[in-house]
C-alpha cells in the first residue's frame, strides 16, 4: 500500500481521533485526555512512546524504527479559551464561554499522526530504513511547549522536521515568523479613600496606565518590525478606592529574538520607571517566549514536491454550502483573500469560495515575515525545519474564531488534515529515500545560522506553568 492507501484506509480511526480532541478542547497544559488519545493509537500502531516528561505532563515523544536519518512530525492538540462552537456555519457554542478548538489544532494533531502511521508502514515493510517520531508538543497558543522540549535537548537528535498548519491556501509556509517575549508586570501600591484622603493611597493602576503610555511612546523608536501588545489585569473595584493592585501583560514581538529581547530589556526600564514615578513597587514575571522560525529551502522543495503530486481536494454540494453560509458571517473577509491570491500567485479566484490549487514557491513571500509567532521557531534553529499549509476553511475565515472551531470538526477540515498527512509522509519519504537531501538541508541550516549559536529565549529553571 502507497501513502495515500496507507490514509485512506485508516481515514475512520483518524476522523475519530480529531473529533475527540475536539470535543475534549482542552487548553494548554491541559491536553491530558487529547495527549493520550493521540498516544494510545500510536501505541496500537506499534510505536514506542515516551509519555513522562516530568517538566510537560501533556508532551510525548514516539518513534517508530531505528538508526538515521531520524525524521519528525509534531503535533499540537492544544484549544483556545472562549471559542466554543458547535460545527454549525453561525454562531452557537457547545457550552457558553468554554475553550474550542479556534486553531484546528485537533486537525494539525491528527494529521501528523496520520504522516507519522502512513511513514511507519513503509519502515515496516522495509521500503525505507530509519526512524520517524512524532512530537506530541503541548500549548501552542502559550508558545512556550516546543521552546521548552528544545531546551530539554529534545530534539538534539533529530535530521529533519515536518509540519504544518491549517489554513485557507494549498501552500508550503515559507515564511519567517516572528519571535515574541511575555511579560506580566505586577504593581503593588496602598489603598486609600480616593476623595477623602488620596495623598495618602499610592495607585497601581496610575503606574499601569504611565507604563502604558511609555511604551506607546516607545513604539516609534523600535527596529521595524517590531510590535508591543497589552492588556490590563485590574481587578475592577470603585473609583473611590485607590487601586492597591494592577497589572499589565505585555507580549513583545520582532523579526529576530535578539531584537525582541532587547526592546524586552527597554520595556522592563520603563515598567520600573513607572513604579519610581508613582512610589509603588513592581513585580517582574517573564512569561516565556519564542523565537522567531526559520524556514529551510531545500526541505520546502520537498514538501513541494510532494504537494503537487498530490492530487487536489474535492467537495460535495453540502460541504460548498456549508462554506458560502460560512463566508457570509465574515463581511468582505472573502474579497480581501481573493485578491490577496490574486496579488500573491496572479490567479484569479474571484467565483471560489475554498482554495482549489497548489501554491506555488514564492522568492517574495519568503523574504518578508509574518507578524505572528509559532514556539517551532525554537526547534528550527536546532534541526532543518519546514512545514506546509492546507486548505481547512473557506477563503473567508478569521484566525482564532468561532469560524475555525466550526470547520475544525467538520468535513471541510477533515479532508484539509488526511491531505496534510499524505503530503507530510510524501514529504518525508522523499528524504528518506534519498538522504543526501538531509545533508544539503543540514548545510543550508548551517549557513542561515551563520555560526551563531542557538541561544534558548528561556532561562534557567523556567517553569511553563
Ligand atoms: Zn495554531
Amino acid at each position: 500500500m502507497d501513502i495515500k492507501a496507507v490514509i485512506q484506509d485508516k481515514e475512520k480511526e483518524f476522523i475519530n481521533v480529531a473529533m475527540d480532541i475536539w470535543n475534549y478542547a482542552e487548553t494548554g497544559y491541559k491536553e491530558f485526555k487529547s495527549a493520550k488519545r493521540l498516544c494510545d493509537c500510536l501505541r496500537e500502531e506499534g510505536f514506542n512512546i515516551n509519555d513522562s516528561i516530568p517538566e510537560l505532563p501533556t508532551a510525548f515523544i514516539a518513534e517508530y524504527g531505528s538508526g538515521k536519518p531520524v525524521v519528525a512530525f509534531w503535533a499540537e492538540y492544544d484549544a483556545l479559551p472562549g471559542l466554543s462552537q458547535k460545527v454549525l456555519p453561525f454562531k452557537e457554542p457547545v457550552a457558553e464561554g468554554a475553550p474550542g478548538h479556534g486553531c484546528g489544532h485537533n486537525l494539525l494533531g491528527t494529521a501528523s499522526l496520520a504522516a507519522a502511521v502512513a511513514v511507519k508502514e513503509l519502515i515496516k515493510k522495509g521500503k525505507i530504513k530509519g526512524t520517524v517520531r512524532l512530537y506530541g508538543t503541548p500549548a501552542e497558543e502559550l508558545l512556550t511547549g516546543k521552546v521548552v522540549m528544545v531546551k530539554l535537548g529534545l530534539f538534539d537528535d533529530v535530521d529533519a522536521v515536518i509540519g504544518w498548519h491549517p489554513e485557507r491556501i494549498n501552500m508550503v509556509m515559507e515564511t519567517p515568523t516572528s519571535a515574541v517575549c511575555q511579560v506580566k508586570f505586577h504593581y503593588k501600591g496602598k489603598t486609600a479613600h480616593a476623595a477623602v484622603d488620596p495623598w495618602n493611597g499610592r495607585s497601581a493602576l496610575d503606574a499601569v496606565e504611565l507604563l502604558n503610555i511609555s511604551a506607546n511612546y516607545l513604539r516609534e523608536h523600535v527596529p521595524p518590525g517590531t510590535t508591543l501588545h497589552y492588556s490590563t489585569l485590574t481587578e475592577p473595584l470603585a473609583p473611590n478606592i485607590v487601586p492597591e493592585k494592577a497589572s499589565a501583560w505585555y507580549f513583545v514581538r520582532a523579526r529576530k529574538r535578539e531584537t525582541a529581547q532587547s526592546v524586552y530589556g527597554r520595556l522592563v526600564r520603563c515598567a520600573k520607571a513607572a513604579a519610581e514615578m508613582t512610589d509603588t513597587k513592581v513585580e517582574v514575571e517573564f512569561c516565556g517566549g519564542c523565537s522567531d522560525y526559520l524556514p529551510n529551502r531545500t526541505i520546502e522543495k520537498c514538501l513541494y514536491e510532494a504537494m503537487v503530486s498530490c492530487e487536489p481536494i474535492s467537495y460535495t454540494e453540502e460541504e460548498m454550502d456549508f462554506i458560502r453560509d460560512i463566508s457570509k458571517t465574515l463581511p468582505g473577509s472573502l474579497e480581501a483573500s481573493q485578491a490577496q491570491v490574486r496579488t500573491d500567485y496572479g490567479i484569479n479566484v474571484s467565483d471560489k469560495l475554498i482554495c482549489d490549487f497548489f501554491a506555488p514557491l514564492s522568492e517574495t513571500k519568503r523574504k518578508t515575515c509574518i507578524t505572528g509567532s509559532m514556539d517551532i521557531g525554537d526547534v528550527s534553529y536546532i534541526v532543518p525545519t519546514a512545514q506546509i499549509n492546507i486548505a481547512c476553511y473557506g477563503y473567508a475565515i478569521a484566525g482564532h474564531s468561532w469560524q475555525v472551531a466550526a470547520y475544525a470538526g467538520h468535513s471541510v477540515g477533515m479532508k484539509g488534515m488526511l491531505k496534510a498527512g499524505e503530503v507530510m509522509a510524501k514529504g518525508a519519504k522523499l528524504l528518506f529515500e534519498d538522504t543526501s537531501i538531509i545533508d544539503r538541508a543540514k548545510e543550508e541550516h548551517k549557513e542561515s545560522l551563520g555560526g551563531k549559536p542557538y541561544e534558548s529565549p528561556l532561562p534557567d529553571g523556567y517553569k511553563p506553568f
